[in-house]
């Protein structure tokens, strides 16, 4: 490991982070269990950053990945892909949008360009909403409306945008504030932006549940409230569930079903766990927004023919075992048990999340504001004793993410619990 860490420093650039003091190099993996090259075996609670869905090494998915690679792996976007129509048209019925058009990509970050192209094509217009504290991915045209700057590289943007409250309320004036009050205030906040003369704005974009801003949900029905002043403008509404999508909060196969009043988003972007850690990405809109582009392509691997097939033997797997279900009961099992551990621990303020996505926000007892060195503390420790764990929480990095793969059990919801809870007590 060590010799292939300093081989990693001497030719990989210097922020490609790596978890962990002493990196993890992953061999393999089953189910909810990764293995590390020291013999290791660690119990996943973060599912390769929610990119693993439903299992590592899962059978079916595998299968389908080498049938298609024994046939052909990638021919080109010139030709016609059957698994690529396939997967599309499964994507089009769930995606709850009417007369849906599907445009795969490689990743969310190029699903979130695309869906960004889209909107200021359909609106001829380079202005963005975008949520405080947000993530959109690390691209040119995803950092310009990422809400949190420790995530961007770069302040240049091709794009213009405002960033909008809603996001986070556990700090600052909205603290107070009850749901329907913080709707409200957030409402009021949106109006008086589009109210100040500007013409055209595009989009807004945001995540249902912000995943990297560490596991916050607005109160549902938040984007229903944004949505009727947004239409009085025109402006689209793109939906981020690159997090939050395939039914990972357990209530909702997407997030925006939260806020189901309003109806579906105009633009829907997804990655991460449709292809069970295959590099998938896309966007769905209706037809009158999709084809307003005036391009051949986007890029040369969207929809490559072994990816899709992935999707496929993936997405039937989690329907047919109805994952969202058990994300749902194993989920709020885990939150239950999460929270009667950290109620005894001073340093935690709050366990909270939907589904298989958890967030356990730790702070210093005596300022009570965030920390980050216990979050890392905690972290290494529950890496020592066998369990992976996300950071996160925007700036501070000081929330632990929980989100495993799909498949949890019981028993291993109560085993990282316990591991969770030694590791709090240690830290
Ligand atoms: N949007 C959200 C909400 C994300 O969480 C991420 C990745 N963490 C992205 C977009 C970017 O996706 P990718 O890393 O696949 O480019």
């Amino acid at each position: 490991m060590t010799d292939l860490y300093d081989r990693h420093k001497a030719v990989l650039p210097d922020w490609l982070a790596l978890y962990y003091r002493r990196p993890i190099e992953i061999t393999h993996g089953e189910g909810r269990h990764v293995w590390d090259a020291e013999g290791r075996k660690y119990l996943d609670f973060f599912g390769g950053i929610l990119t693993t869905m439903t299992a590592h090494a899962l059978p079916e998915v595998t299968k389908a990945v080498a049938e298609q690679a024994g046939r052909i792996i990638h021919s080109s976007t010139l030709y016609l892909n059957r698994p690529m129509v396939d997967l599309a048209e499964r994507v089009a019925a769930l995606s709850g949008i009417p007369d849906a058009r599907v445009f795969f990509t490689t990743s969310g970050t190029e699903a979130n360009d695309a869906a960004l192209l889209l909107a200021t094509a359909h609106r001829r217009s380079n202005q963005i909403l975008a949520m405080r504290n947000s993530y959109h991915g690390r691209s040119f045209t995803a950092v310009g409306i990422t809400g949190n700057a420790s995530w961007s590289p770069t302040s240049l943007s091709p794009l213009q945008t405002l960033y909008v409250h809603g996001g986070v309320r556990s700090r600052g004036p909205y603290a107070a504030l009850s749901d329907a009050e913080f709707t409200a205030a957030c409402v009021a906040d949106l109006r008086d932006m589009l109210g100040q003369g500007r013409g055209g704005v595009a989009a807004l974009i945001a995540e249902p549940i912000q995943g990297v801003g560490g596991f916050t949900s607005p109160p549902d029905g938040l984007y229903a409230a944004f949505k009727e002043v947004l239409d009085e403008h025109g402006i689209l509404w793109i939906s981020d569930e690159v997090q939050t999508g395939w039914g990972r909060t357990g209530e909702h196969f997407w997030g925006w079903q939260a806020h189901a009043a309003s109806g579906p988003p105009d633009i829907l972007t997804f990655a991460k766990g449709i292809g069970n850690g295959m590099s998938i990405g896309g966007v769905v809109a209706r037809a009158e927004v999709m084809n307003g582009l005036d391009a051949n392509s986007i890029s040369t691997f969207g929809g490559s023919p072994v990816t899709m097939a992935a999707g496929l033997a993936n997405l039937t797997y989690l329907l047919e075992h109805d994952l969202q279900g058990n994300a749902r009961r194993v989920g709020g099992l885990l939150i239950e048990r999460l929270r009667a551990v950290c109620a005894q621990a001073p340093a935690v303020r709050e366990v909270r999340g939907r589904g298989l996505m958890i967030g356990v926000e730790l702070v210093d007892p005596g300022t009570g504001g965030p920390d980050p060195r216990a979050a890392a503390a905690v972290l290494e420790a529950a890496r020592e004793r066998g369990l992976l764990l996300g950071k996160g929480g925007g700036h501070d990095t000081s929330v632990l993410r929980v989100a495993p793969p799909l498949s949890l059990t019981v028993a291993e919801a109560e085993e990282g619990a316990s591991i969770l809870e030694e590791a709090l007590r240690s830290a």
